[in-house]
């Protein structure tokens, strides 16, 4: 085979509920590393490998496959490390799973609605793991969960500095993860909640009530329930986050992974009917440096412009005159509040649209495009409670021509002319 050709092969024999870890070393110039399925049956984070088939996992990669009945699988290639562990959370995961099935059943049978799950832990515990494979074998038993995304810094489902919500219509593909069609966006603006938490508050809101929405007219929807992921910041604002979260969801079960502290202090604050649940975190889950992050965050924005492996996307460039556009800050500096205009709080100063001057400074910022335009005071109002339809990212500005360039996945004009502008930046190394 062409694929793995001159590649080491290494031959693993799996007990059943054991796991087989391994991780691809991270940077340009690392090899990836095959994964086949030879006898039994094996899953990768709640999927299901197919026999015979050669997965590839690129630098970076790290990945678990598990086994319920024992399996035997090759590596093909040099993983960074490659070990068996007998030790692995599944089985509580998989009860956590059962209990959720059956208040879906429940759902179904009083006409009530599905669970709605949150999932809280510090950062690096296996959160969005957990999401994945709990969506993962929603769907595998015909359910249809909504997954939603409210981790800024590391978004499963969109680039970073935004919080979303993604249909779940079948299992998480083994390689690439859930595929994202239609997912809804809206701006946020940076890495971490903590800039602006009241945005990030009321953006939870807005997500919470189209969420609510959908149930009410779509009963599959209502029954699947949703998983909420979370950032990692737990405490002092971070904390409150979580509490206003299970209350605009209106969150039914909260899973608290590996930090019994926060369990303890979430079943003090939520109302006794939440139940909340300290889980283990699995012994596989990798802690990731800060320039881990900053890549994983990178390599987000660069698939959202050019795809991911299989499927290529072909971005365009192109001059859009400043005048032609209008371009936000969400969120003025906060100010003492003896300074405030008479009849202004600081969560209006926070919430509000502050209009920027392109000028060089603006170079390798991402931007939102808005799906509003603020044409009158009405509109405008509506921005920040908005979804976003894409994003953009300058790439030179002339302040003497008025004029920037821009990266953007469609072919000009840009949809519509109002942009957001994010603290983070992109630089185009393509
Ligand atoms: P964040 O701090 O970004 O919120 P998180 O808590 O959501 O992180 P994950 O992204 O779920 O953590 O996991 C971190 C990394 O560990 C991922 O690369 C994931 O693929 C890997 N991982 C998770 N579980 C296992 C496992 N059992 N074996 C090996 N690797 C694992």
């Amino acid at each position: 085979d062409a694929s793995s050709s001159g590649k080491v092969c290494t031959r693993f024999d799996l007990e059943k509920e054991t796991e087989l870890r391994f991780e691809v070393e991270a940077g340009e110039a690392a090899d990836q590393v095959e994964l086949e399925l030879l006898t039994g049956m094996g899953e990768v984070f709640g999927s299901e490998l197919n026999r015979n088939k050669k997965y590839v996992f690129g630098p970076g990669s790290k990945i678990a496959v598990f086994t319920w009945q024992g399996c035997s699988v090759n590596l093909y290639g040099k993983p960074e490390v490659a070990y068996v562990s007998k030790d692995t959370p599944m089985l509580l995961y998989l009860n956590t799973h059962a209990a959720l099935e059956q208040m879906r059943k429940q759902a179904e049978r009083e006409n009530e609605r599905g669970p709605r799950v949150m999932v809280v832990g510090p950062t690096d515990v296996g959160k969005s793991t957990v999401c994945r494979l709990l969506l993962s074998y929603a769907v595998r038993v015909g359910r249809r969960p909504t997954l939603v995304e409210l981790d800024v810094g590391q978004s499963g489902v969109s680039v970073p500095g935004t919080v979303s919500a993604l249909c779940i219509e079948r299992p998480a593909d083994v390689e690439e993860g859930f595929s994202v069609q239609a997912p809804l966006v809206y701006h946020f603006g940076s890495t971490t909640p903590g800039t602006n938490i009241k945005l990030y508050n009321k953006l939870t809101s807005c997500l919470a009530e189209v969420f609510s929405q959908r149930c009410e007219v779509n009963r599959k929807a209502s029954v699947g329930g949703c998983i909420i992921n979370t950032c990692g910041w737990v405490k002092g604002s971070g904390y409150q986050a979580l509490v206003h979260c299970a209350s605009t969801f209106q969150v039914d079960v909260v899973l608290v992974l590996d930090h019994e502290r926060l369990y303890n202090e979430l079943k003090r604050d939520l109302p006794h009917f939440v139940r909340v649940v300290l889980l283990p975190k699995s012994g596989g889950v990798v802690e990731r440096s800060k320039e881990c992050r900053r890549d994983a965050r990178d390599e987000k924005i660069r698939e959202y412009f050019y795809g991911f492996r299989g499927l290529s996307f072909f971005p365009f460039s192109f001059e859009v005159r400043f005048s032609d556009v209008r371009i936000y800050k969400i969120g003025a500096p906060s100010i003492p509040d003896s300074c405030l205009p008479l009849g202004m709080s600081q969560d209006d100063t926070q919430l509000k649209l502050v209009p920027v001057t392109p000028g060089r400074d603006l170079t390798y910022h991402v931007l939102s495009v808005s799906s509003v335009d603020d044409g009158d005071e009405d509109a405008r109002k509506s921005i920040v409670e908005s979804p976003v339809c894409g994003f953009i990212v300058v790439t030179n500005v002339d302040t003497q021509t008025q004029v920037m360039k821009v990266l953007s996945p469609a072919p000009r004009p840009l949809p519509r002319h109002t942009l957001l502008i994010m603290d983070i930046r992109f630089m185009d190394m393509k």
